[in-house]
């Protein structure tokens, strides 16, 4: 372990510069008014990704664009047979988002390749670098690398009002030769993500590192509520169908359910369509959503089985009839128990403390997670901001997650 530390030792103080350098220059590139754009497959996608190429070729990676669009640079180990580790992120952004979420984990991975490769290290494991195409329009990329989509799925029209199969062209891969693109498992050694936090944890809790526990399950229910619509003004208080009374006290057990027992578990009605939404009339339909989110399947069943009972028991006390939908499913996806040791003890080795965490928001790990162990490394974002033009993490929280993602590097391969 005397290795890793002291090679880290020898890069820090020009990999502090070279990674917030290259993310100050990207921060030109889809900057707007509103933030950074460079949706997937927009001229800012493009023109980023060109930006990310030349960074592959000036770190020596001699970077290839596979058949799913995912940008590929390799260094090879000394121990050719074996299964590749993989790092990196994405770099395309949220309409109005900004320039963190995404970038530090794909130049932070590009940075420790290069580093190793400067200083002739030579890891038994070859190391991949992947950017992985459209991750904010669903991990596109990476959901092809597990050969997750299916063809019809490629119509589907992303935020630049491309289709998937346009898109893939557009970024250099080839929709017939998507099947070449596609890793199995057992073909990928270990899989490491740096990524900002996206939340305020770390940051409250004055840590510098967020080795991430998994990557949280998602329910997405569709609710629509019927009651009676009926005149406001002549309609007894006693003899009311309210659909939008009803929705509220919904609202509100669903709050309570999720609050009522310890845990990470949260839960959102963030949508709400009132019918006919007019001031003088009782309302007679409603239609909301619910997200709700937890690292434990089982846990999620639960809720959501509870949320169902107390629906169907609120529609019987108030007259209406409720409908549940689920609408999305998605399964948690667990960090491999070894590869957070790796990056807890390069955490303490660099002397930054840390914590674990589970992530609320969806990464590529997520899919890469079904074919090779996983994990993810997380720096604070300022007052837990992103998907924002305020979203910001200080320059030596960057080179700190650099720094824990090289250790953890070296700790996989040896491992
Ligand atoms: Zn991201």
């Amino acid at each position: 372990m005397n290795y890793c530390v002291r090679m880290t030792d020898s890069v820090l103080p020009r990999r502090a510069f070279v990674v917030n350098g290259w993310l100050a220059k990207f921060d030109a590139i889809g900057r707007t008014a509103g933030g950074i754009n460079r949706v997937a497959y927009s001229e800012a996608d493009l023109a980023g990704r060109a930006f990310t190429l030349d960074l592959f070729r000036d770190a020596g990676l001699a970077p290839r664009i596979d058949a799913a669009g995912n940008i590929v640079g390799r260094l090879e180990g000394t121990e050719p047979s074996l299964p590749p580790i993989l790092i990196g992120s994405h770099v395309d952004s949220v309409t109005d988002g900004g320039n963190y979420d995404g970038p530090v984990g794909s130049f932070g991975a590009i940075e420790v390749a290069r580093s190793l490769r400067e200083q002739g290290v030579r890891l038994r494991h070859p190391l991949e670098v992947v950017v992985w195409q459209n991750e904010e329009g669903g991990t596109i990329g990476s959901k092809l690398a597990i050969g997750e989509l299916t063809d019809a799925g490629l119509d589907a029209v992303a935020r630049s009002g491309k289709t998937l199969r346009e898109g893939i062209g557009l970024v250099g891969g080839s929709v017939e030769k998507l099947a070449g693109a596609v890793r199995t498992r057992g073909s990928v050694h270990a899989y490491v993500e740096l990524h900002i936090e996206q939340g305020g944890t770390l940051e409250r809790s004055k840590l510098r590192i967020g080795t991430v526990t998994g990557i949280v399950g998602l329910r997405w229910l569709d609710v629509i509520i019927d009651g009676f619509a009926n005149h406001a003004g002549t309609t007894p208080m006693d003899q009311r169908q309210d659909a939008l009374l009803a929705a509220a006290r919904f609202t509100v057990a669903v709050n309570d359910t999720v609050r009522a027992e310890a845990g990470g578990q949260v839960a959102t009605v963030g949508r709400l369509v009132a019918s006919p939404n007019t001031r003088n009339v009782i309302p007679g339909r409603i239609e909301l959503t619910v997200d709700l989110r937890d690292l434990d399947a089982a846990k999620l069943d639960r809720l959501e089985a509870r949320l169902r009972q107390l629906a169907a028991e609120i529609g019987r006390a108030s007259g209406t009839t409720f409908r549940v939908n689920q609408a999305t499913v998605s399964a948690p996806a667990m960090a491999d128990t070894q590869m957070m040791e790796w990056i807890d003890q390069s955490a303490t080795a660099l002397g930054l403390p840390s914590q674990r965490m589970p992530s609320g928001a969806g990464h590529d790990a997520q899919e890469i997670a079904h074919i090779a162990p996983m994990a993810m490394i997380f720096v604070p974002s300022v007052a837990g901001i992103s998907h924002s033009p305020r979203e910001f993490t200080k320059a030596e929280d960057v080179v700190n997650g650099v720094d824990v993602l090289l250790n953890a590097v070296v700790r996989a391969d040896q491992g």
